[in-house]
């Protein structure tokens, strides 16, 4: 992976930020030149320098000047499909207990946003596994991750179609954004380790319902619990302190379930609890 500090490199990516925050983002190459707001930023001049230095292009504009976060790369980079948004892959790093040295299996790879977030934090003695059915998307999407974050060594793409199945065993998590996730609920049931977590991230009720109604019938997950993401940004002004005039208000709803040990810890007889399938 990329060292992400110390003095900028060429092949970087930088992000400059005008005097209203909007973000302009470029990778850093010797020679160029960007053409910003009308003026131009050369890039041997930020080549060298240190995060959150001030710049000005020659037009005399300044900008401020950083490595993008995952968040600002993820909203600024080339999409070949749409990306889940940033507020939706903090919260399913933890509701699907992303943890350092999980096998990850991913359905589909799509630009590969949710793909970075999965590969830090699964760290490098982790894996992450993307089942993607088109190839274009791939590409875009492993360009973007190598732009980012280097040659990522612990990811494979599989261009297959993940409804025909999940190929690997034993693997802890399982994250589905594609439009019907319930079509790999029974694979991923045989995939899954006891204890393991599938996620679903779909944009409609009647996908949650359906994802919910298989998930049931198939017996073999508990802990059922569906969630959406609300983040309402605050503007701070002077004396104007008080929630922004628009948010992001829907993107998807983030499903989520537990593998149950089917040879069974759990009593015969024991009571249904609340969320749980039986
Ligand atoms: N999570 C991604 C976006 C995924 S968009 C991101 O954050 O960037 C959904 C992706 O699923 C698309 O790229 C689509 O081509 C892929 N897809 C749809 N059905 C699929 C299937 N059956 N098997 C594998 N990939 C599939």
């Amino acid at each position: 992976m990329k060292i992400a500090a110390g003095p900028l490199r060429e092949g970087e990516t930088v992000v400059l930020l005008d005097r209203k925050n909007r973000e302009y983002t470029m990778v850093l190459k010797g020679g160029n030149k960007s053409d910003i707001r009308g003026g131009m930023v050369s890039h041997d001049e930020l080549i060298g320098m240190e995060e959150g230095a001030v710049v000005r292009s020659s037009s005399g504009e300044s900008f401020i000047m950083f490595r993008p976060t995952l968040a600002q790369f993820i909203l600024n980079m080339p999409r070949g499909a749409q990306v889940i948004y940033p507020k939706d892959i903090g919260v399913i790093l933890i509701w699907a207990d992303i943890y350092p040295g999980a096998t990850v299996v991913e359905g589909g790879i799509g630009s590969g946003a949710l793909t970075m977030a999965l590969l830090r934090a699964v760290g490098p003695e982790g894996r992450v596994i993307s089942y993607e059915i088109r190839q274009d998307f791939a590409r875009r999407a492993i360009a973007n991750i190598r732009q980012y974050m280097g040659e990522p060594d612990n990811l494979t793409v599989k261009i297959k179609d993940i409804y025909m199945g999940v190929e690997e065993k034993q693997i802890d998590r399982i994250i589905l954004d594609l439009p019907e996730p319930w079509r790999v609920v029974e694979s991923a049931a045989e995939s899954l380790r006891s204890g393991g977590i599938l996620l679903g991230y779909i944009p409609t009720v009647l996908q949650v319902k359906t994802l919910l109604d298989t998930l049931k019938d198939t017996g073999n997950f508990t802990l059922v619990q569906t969630v959406e993401v609300l983040i309402r940004p605050w503007d701070a002004k002077g004396l104007s302190l008080r929630p922004a005039h628009r948010m992001v208000a829907h993107t998807g709803f983030l499903t989520v379930a537990r593998k149950k040990n089917r040879g069974g810890n759990i009593a015969k007889n024991a009571p249904p609890r609340d969320g749980q399938c039986v």
